[in-house]
């Protein structure tokens, strides 16, 4: 792998850290709390250093304030650009909050340098703020950045950036050969309201497996976990992997939602049971979702494991069918016993999958410069038009392919669009939705975005065909195209 030759002044602000967001994130870590978010910020300072840039680190407001205000001439590639003492900035919603409330002489001009790390990622409907305003408000939307300044946890949101994190093998590989599976199922849920109702479902198959849990129990009162349970509390990571690595099965109780676990689990060899939501989750029927700047809908607790791993690492089903989970778990304790399962883990997930992935960010993004010409080459791109009713997301996925947004100003010509309808457009209507350049085959009307902000790979709308660009990628790194590199 050739690394860049930029070097960068970075800050890193852990808006989730601060006293001022009032998570207490890690007064938690050690009794439930999230770990997800604090395993992907550890490996994203470890890429930005290993990476070679400078990077330094803020965890409460004061100190970002002073870094920003204070030292307007510490460091110097950046002020070729703007006057502020860094080359990029990485936060999350939480900071960058912060740091608008705490930049003197306006958060405009640097706004282009910023790197949100947003798990669940922030859709253009509720990014732009007018739009946002009429449509889509959202407590953590409106930001107005550029839609690919945000990051997500997993690759779900292609008008996002994918981020992601590296899934932790602990053992050494001279050692895994000795570690025996037990027939043995540890339960996906560090904390107590994640097992409630949830009874029944474990019951069904505890005699096929032993079960354990990792759960954090504060007082033995407290303690709701069935008796057949064996809970080791919160867990050390390399004792952790070790249960994982002697057991079969890893289960899904529905929450949390698209988190590390289940990974860490399969590159172990154990098999996940991912809990499938009929109907799917989104913000328009679970608390969790509501207020999150995202219409997507998940359509089972781990959609990346059932989409992009699937069998036999993963059985994606129906917790509440008792048949259903006993069938499951007998084939996967089948599967493991006959060697048919093989720890795995996705390259995007390596520690050289993101180093590559982030360094390949740094090299290339940038959304400070006007008019640049996409950096993804146009030998990976392809114009796809998608049925009515279709998203560009859709579309291009069912090409085998990725939607590319840096590419919609390009395809936003009346021309092109012509081209792919294969007809000249008996109108043209240039206005603002999510759902544009689109064609209209009821009235032989050509739909053309007016607002680029409001380009969007997710938007649908049922009687329209989107014109849409898609790119190549490559196997076991989505967020790269086949030439990127
Ligand atoms: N984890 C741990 N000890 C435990 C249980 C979990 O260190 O007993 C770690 C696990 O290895 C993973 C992280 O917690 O890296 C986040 O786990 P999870 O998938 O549960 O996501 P979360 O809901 O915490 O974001």
């Amino acid at each position: 792998m050739t690394y860049t030759d930029l070097l960068f002044q970075l800050v890193v602000h852990l808006g989730l850290l601060t006293k001022a967001s009032g998570w207490k994130f890690a007064e938690h870590a050690s009794k439930g709390g999230p770990l997800g978010e604090l395993v992907q910020w550890s490996d994203i300072l470890a890429t930005l250093y290993i990476l070679g840039h400078d990077v330094v680190v803020t965890s409460e407001v004061e100190q970002l304030a002073s870094l920003i205000n204070g030292l307007p001439t510490a460091f110097s590639s950046c002020q070729v650009r703007t006057s502020i003492p860094v080359d990029l900035m990485f936060t999350d919603i939480v900071g960058l909050i912060q740091f608008k409330r705490k930049v003197k002489n306006g958060y405009g001009k640097f706004s282009c340098l910023l790197r949100i790390i947003d798990s669940f990622g922030t859709e253009p409907a509720f990014n732009y703020m007018p739009y946002a305003k009429h449509h889509s408000k959202s407590q953590w939307g409106m930001h107005n950045l550029h839609p690919q300044q945000f990051f997500t946890m997993f690759p779900h949101s292609p008008d996002n950036s994918f981020m992601g994190f590296v899934v932790e093998q602990h053992l050494l590989q001279t050692k895994l050969a000795s570690v025996q599976r037990k027939n043995q199922a540890v339960v996906y849920g560090k904390a107590l309201y994640m097992w409630q109702g949830k009874d029944s479902y474990l019951n069904s198959f505890k005699d096929l497996l032993e079960v354990h849990g990792t759960v954090f129990v504060n007082k033995p009162s407290d303690n709701i976990l069935p008796s057949f349970v064996h809970n080791h509390g919160i867990l050390k990571g390399p004792e952790l992997q070790q249960l994982l690595r002697e057991s079969k099965v890893f289960v899904g109780l529905g929450f949390p939602y698209e988190g590390p676990g289940p990974l860490e689990a399969i590159a172990q060899g154990c098999v996940f049971i991912n809990p499938r939501f009929s109907p799917p989750h989104s913000s328009q029927n679970v608390k969790f979702f509501k207020g999150k700047p995202t219409r997507r809908s998940l359509a089972s607790q781990h959609p990346y494991a059932e989409d992009f791993i699937g069998m036999p690492h993963v059985y994606t089903i129906n917790i509440d069918n008792a048949t259903e989970v006993r069938i499951a778990v007998k084939k996967a304790i089948a599967a493991v016993d006959a060697h048919e399962v093989q720890p795995y883990m996705p390259y995007e997930f390596t520690e050289e999958g993101m180093l590559q992935r982030v360094n390949t960010y740094i090299s290339h993004q940038d959304f400070c410069t006007q008019l640049k010409s996409p950096w993804v080459p146009h030998e990976s791109v392809q114009f796809i038009l998608s049925r009515a009713g279709q998203s560009c997301k859709s579309a291009c996925m069912q090409k085998g392919r990725i939607c590319e947004p840096s590419y919609f100003n390009e395809l936003n010509n009346q021309a092109v669009l012509e081209k792919h309808i294969g007809k000249t457009c008996g109108s043209v209507k240039y206005t603002e939705d999510i759902f544009y350049p689109a064609y209209l085959a009821t009235q032989n009307e050509c739909l053309m975005q007016k607002q680029p902000m409001l380009f969007s790979c997710v938007g649908e709308r049922p009687d329209v065909m989107r014109l849409c660009p898609c790119r190549d990628f490559i196997k076991g790194q989505m967020a790269l195209c086949q030439r990127c590199l």
